[in-house]
């Protein structure tokens, strides 16, 4: 680990961010060590994705190691479920009385009976994770791709041989942030700072967002789309580009199948027709796609909005296509296949070997998803404890996930909770989902220990996290509480003496010890670009399936559509209903920390003025929303920025402040006590969390 000038007894050292987001920027860490303590976070000028940037979450981020309410030994449930009364334990015994749950599960039901949970991956743990899984027996990790990453990493290899993702490293003449509000929520480091850069030397911007952001207002065109209808503007995208000739005829006619057909398939979707259902008028659609046809290279940056839609799989279909038919694929400042360095596979990291018939087993081979999702959809996993189909889940491990919150029917997360034989959850703080657990176990958080960033996340490279500081006797890392769960669950010689042994067999084949990676600070891929003109696409036609020629055998859709909207419309729930992400929180966590609660204090719904005034609600009143599956209350803050029939609302929140024996109030502001899963999107199990009819009145005080 570097340490830098010494000044008034600080270090300064090296690491990258970490569990705030994906984690990214490079970070100086600035630490009194006589005192163990971080006093201060700088982003590191010399990052390599960053290049010094930091968002006020890393600023803050070390506020987690210090917090009072920080669990700082195991805990065991004592009385009812939920009942927020516990006994602490020691390690030895909550490790063996999970081991022996879970056991005593696979012996009863079969090791599928227990699935094994995780949220959001920061590090390397999300892969011991899997590791643990496979080697207890268990197909069923339940993760939360299915309104992630998946969809559009799935989609790109099925119609193109790969994930492609956004190159802001090599200049782009236009780049297209479509669902993706880039320096509020930051998912790589990388992407907001070396976008930020091209923009400032002249690079041309289209925003797909309903709502003005900071970026729409800089745009050269801002298209105001109707939450849930991307598929329908894509697609008339499509339809602006072959008819106006815009699409590049040399890589089409080499390197694609079924061109004619998609040109005939989106004759249909003309700007005009996709105007009424996008709200976005014609002409915008139309200048926005010339621009794209136009420009090269010309780049998409995606965000999670494609998922959050039960037609995820049009929409990442359609925007493939795009990127396929302008010529963007695979080139440099393009979308791109990003290859990683010279480190251990995924597949020999877990373990995949050992649990060969995991596609038939898992518990969405049922539900007969796309073929490679190789993670349980939320939804699935629920309906297995709940209903027992296709088969009886009894006992959950989770890890990095407040699933209680993050899945969309938190009611029906509850109750399947409430089933479970047995739980364990393994976290920084007490939250709703962890005080439905069995066990409880503190985890060391990010600069707590050694750790490797951005494996298997398909962005080629990973990142070094030395550890800063020692964690609180009594907290330990996830990867020590796995390796020691997996020696008691598992063949034990399958588990390591120390977990960081972990960091040196994925680094084994770059030939570096882990201090010597850490010395680098990361370690990146070739690129690789134009490499179809050497071997073909890796598809079943050597090309760019726009036409996708295994459709029939997997009972997929040919070509993408527009299969109309997410929910039916219903004018009892007239207004739609649509939330992003915060600047100031990720997903459901960090509502415990001062600095930043003081940021965004409480949950809030942005409404324009006009439909406030119509039901009677000023700025800063709380508000009901309702859906036709539940009602939450926010607080109102007025905008112009979005249409008068959309609301913005939060997600993600909870009150720590609130008593253990409410869960934190869980049911109270709860984005996800508005959502369902029904229907839920064929190819990934995905439920609609972006575009809901609701209907608003102005809360009692
Ligand atoms: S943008 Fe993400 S990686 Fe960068 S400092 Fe903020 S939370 Fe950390």
């Amino acid at each position: 680990m570097e340490e830098k000038e010494k000044k008034d007894g600080i270090a300064w050292v090296r690491t990258h961010c970490a569990r705030m987001d994906h984690g990214g920027c490079a970070l100086l860490v600035g630490v009194d060590r006589k005192e163990n303590r971080i006093v201060q976070v700088k982003g590191d000028p010399e990052g390599f994705l960053n290049k010094g940037y930091v968002c006020p979450k890393g600023v803050i981020s070390p506020d987690r190691l210090n917090h009072p309410d920080r669990l700082k030994t195991p805990l065991k449930r004592v009385g009812e479920r939920g009942g927020g009364k516990w006994t602490p334990l020691s390690w030895e015994d909550a490790l063996a009385e999970t081991a022996d749950a879970f056991n005593r599960i696979r012996n009863a039901h079969g090791a599928r009976a227990v699935a094994f949970g995780v949220g959001m991956p920061k590090g390397l743990e999300h892969f011991v994770l899997i590791r643990l899984a496979n080697l207890f027996g268990s197909p069923n990790v339940v993760a939360s791709q299915d309104v992630c990453h998946a969809p559009r990493e799935i989609t790109g290899i099925h119609t193109c041989g790969f994930y492609p993702v956004a190159d802001f490293h090599h200049p782009s003449r236009l780049a297209v942030l479509w669902g993706s509000n880039i320096t509020s929520t930051n998912e790589e480091g990388e992407i907001c700072s070396l976008f930020l850069k091209q923009l400032k030397e002249g690079m041309d911007l289209i925003v797909v967002d309903p709502r003005k952001t900071d970026l729409a207002k800089k745009a050269t065109h801002w298209l105001p789309l109707r939450p849930g209808t991307d598929h329908a503007l894509a697609l008339a995208f499509l339809n602006v580009i072959i008819e106006e000739n815009l699409y590049d005829r040399d890589f089409v006619e080499k390197w694609t199948h079924g061109f004619e057909d998609l040109a005939e398939h989106v004759r249909q979707y003309t700007p005009e027709k996709m105007a009424d259902v996008t709200w976005v008028p014609a002409e915008r659609i139309r200048e926005a796609a010339r621009l794209y046809g136009r420009s090269r290279p010309a780049v998409i940056q995606w965000g999670n909005p494609i998922e959050h839609n039960i037609h995820t799989f049009d929409i990442t279909r359609a925007l493939i296509c795009l990127m396929a038919i302008t010529g963007n694929l695979a080139v440099p400042g393009g979308n791109v296949e990003a290859v990683d360095p010279r480190i251990m596979g995924l597949g020999e990291f877990v373990r995949a070997d050992l649990i060969p018939e995991k596609r038939k087993e898992m518990l969405s081979a049922h539900h007969r998803v796309i073929p490679r999702l190789m993670t349980i959809a939320p939804a699935f996993f629920r309906k297995a404890v709940l209903e027992g189909v296709p088969y009886p889940v009894r006992g959950f491990y989770a890890m990095c996930s407040n699933a209680l919150m993050s899945y969309a029917d938190s009611p029906m997360t509850y109750e399947a909770f409430k089933k479970l034989d047995f739980m364990a959850v393994a976290d920084l703080f007490m939250t709703p989902t962890a005080a439905m657990a069995d066990i409880v176990f503190p985890v060391a958080s990010q600069f707590e220990f050694d750790d490797i960033g951005h494996y298997g996340i398909g962005h080629g490279y990973v990142l070094a996290r030395p550890k800063v500081v020692d964690p609180p006797e009594g907290c330990w890392p996830d990867m020590k509480i796995m390796n020691e769960l997996g020696k008691r669950m598992s063949p034990p010689e399958l588990w390591h003496d120390d977990y960081r042994e972990f960091l040196s067999d994925l680094l084994k084949p770059s030939g570096l010890t882990y201090a010597q990676f850490v010395e680098k600070g990361y370690l990146k891929g070739p690129d690789r670009f134009r490499a179809y003109e050497a071997k073909g696409f890796r598809t079943p036609t050597g090309k760019v399936e726009l036409r996708l020629s295994v459709a029939e055998k997997f009972r997929l859709k040919p070509l993408p559509e527009f299969s109309g909207l997410p929910e039916k419309e219903d004018p009892e729930y007239p207004l739609v209903l649509t939330s992003c992400k915060s600047r100031y929180y990720l997903h459901s966590s960090y509502r415990w920390l001062d600095r930043l609660r003081k940021l965004r204090p409480r949950p809030k719904v942005e409404i324009h003025p006009e439909t406030a005034a119509a039901h009677g609600i000023a700025d800063g009143d709380g508000v009901v929303i309702e859906t036709r599956h539940g009602s939450v209350i926010q607080y109102a803050e007025l905008t112009d920025s979005l249409d008068r029939r959309i609301l913005n609302a939060s997600h993600g929140w909870w009150f720590p402040e609130d008593s253990p024996e409410s869960q934190y109030g869980w049911r109270k502001s709860n984005f996800n006590m508005l959502t369902s899963v029904s229907p839920l999107g064929r190819e990934y199990g995905t439920p609609n969390m972006k575009a809901l009819g609701c209907r608003i009145r102005k809360a009692l005080p």
